[in-house]
């Protein structure tokens, strides 16, 4: 039989950017006492929070989503005010714009930049000067910067701490179901020992990837979402390169960005970063299918193509490969977009889903939260015994 603990405020499933950040915003501001977080790994922030490619989005990147291109431009001040430490400024980035097969062209970017008020200028000669000519139309200076997720990881583990946050690590949650007196049961399973029943009011499933995996009476998600096998290499850049952040648009190119939590470079392209995908469903484990992934690096591929655009990246060397699960919601795969997924399930009142979709996107799913009630079990036998004593 699994042992049941305690009643608790809220479990939260997952310790990546979201799940953390949800747990301390409960705990800070919205007064709950006893909450859980459940993670599978040893430490916060190692997936998708760790295997990414460390943008911090501000705008440039979505000449197909106005909505994203927008909320990027509002949220990013505000992450750059909240963990001033966690994001590298101090390089330059450029946006250019390839000739052929690009769906914008240069004058259509800029105007896209106008239009969301973010910050673009041609870029200096010495700098045009990387990029051949015969294949990019354009080059523009631009303000985008970086995070670095150890940094961010930290800052999560210190507040958490603060906060009185139990964390549990290398637990995995596998079921969420109905619990006696409307409460709702999440079903702990530790690394090598039996299930835990936890009894709570509230539970976040913040398992980005992992979203439809749980069994009980979850569900599932009612959104669509796409999983993609995805490689990011790690680059040793040349000296010409290092101090800046390029991203070839809108098309099949690439992006190379600093990777703070190495001192490296990520690359990445739109052809040869996704290795796989396939449409989510319950029961076809994303992280179990990611470890029985041979992790094959086309990185050979990423540096020909690219090295066509910019030359200076055959000089690179390369040093080690992210593989991680990309989740997105299969109504952007068209547009690129980047909202966040945030649901409620009214079959189990009191259970949330969220997906971020990229790390700027926190601020959204706060004003989500902001608007929803949360009473703790401390108060609401406080408030049970007061109408008896009453
Ligand atoms: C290749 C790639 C590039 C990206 N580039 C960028 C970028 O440049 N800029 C940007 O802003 N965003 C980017 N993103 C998106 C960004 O990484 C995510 O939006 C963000 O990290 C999601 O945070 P999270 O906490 O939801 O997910 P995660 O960090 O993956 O956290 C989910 C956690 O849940 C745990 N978990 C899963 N299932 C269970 C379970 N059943 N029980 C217990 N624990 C569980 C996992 O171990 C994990 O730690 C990128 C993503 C990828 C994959």
């Amino acid at each position: 039989m699994p042992a049941t603990d305690i009643s608790q405020d809220a479990v939260i499933i997952g310790g990546g950017f979201y799940g953390a950040a949800i747990a301390i915003y409960l705990a800070k501001q919205r007064g709950l006492k006893r909450i859980v977080l459940a993670e599978r790994e040893s430490a916060l922030l190692t997936r998708a929070s760790y295997s990414n490619q460390a943008r911090v989005h501000n705008g440039y990147h979505y000449p197909r989503s106005f909505t994203t291109a927008y909320r990027s431009r509002v949220n990013v001040p505000k992450f750059v005010h909240d963990w001033p430490d966690a994001v590298k400024q101090d390089f330059t980035k450029l946006y250019a714009i390839a000739r052929r097969n690009s769906k914008v062209t240069a004058k259509q970017f800029e105007r896209f930049c106008r239009e969301i008020g973010a910050r673009i200028r041609p870029a200096a000669p010495a700098l045009r000067a990387l990029f051949e000519p015969r294949l990019i139309e354009d080059v523009f200076l631009v303000e985008e910067y970086a995070f670095d997720t150890t940094k961010l990881a930290s800052w999560a583990e210190r507040e958490l701490k603060e906060c009185g946050v139990h964390i549990r690590f290398e637990t995995r949650a596998t079921k969420i179901s109905k619990g006696p007196n409307g409460m709702l049961s999440v079903a702990l399973q530790p690394n090598c020992r039996t299930e835990e029943l936890i009894s709570c009011r509230y539970v976040f499933n913040c398992t980005y990837s992992g979203l439809n995996q749980f069994k009980g009476e979850f569900p599932g998600i009612r959104t669509g979402l796409k999983q993609e096998i995805t490689e990011m290499a790690l680059m040793q850049v040349p000296p010409v390169l290092q101090g800046l952040g390029i991203t070839v648009m809108d098309g099949p190119f690439f992006s190379m960005m600093p990777f703070p939590a190495r001192g490296l470079h990520t690359l990445s392209h739109v052809r040869y970063t996704p290795h796989l995908h396939w449409n989510d469903q319950q029961g076809i484990d994303p992280y179990r299918k990611l470890n029985d992934y041979e992790r094959a690096t086309r990185v050979d591929r990423m540096i020909r193509d690219v090295g066509r655009y910019l030359p200076a990246m055959l000089d690179a060397k390369y040093v080690d490969s992210l593989f991680e699960v990309k989740t997105v919601l299969v109504k952007n795969e068209g547009d690129d977009g980047r909202p966040i997924l945030f649901e409620k399930h009214p079959e189990l009142p009191g259970c949330y889903s969220v997906l971020g979709g990229k790390i700027d996107n926190i601020y959204d799913v706060l004003e989500k939260l902001d608007a929803e009630q949360f009473v703790g079990i401390a108060v609401q036998e406080h408030a049970r015994s007061g109408v008896m004593n009453g």
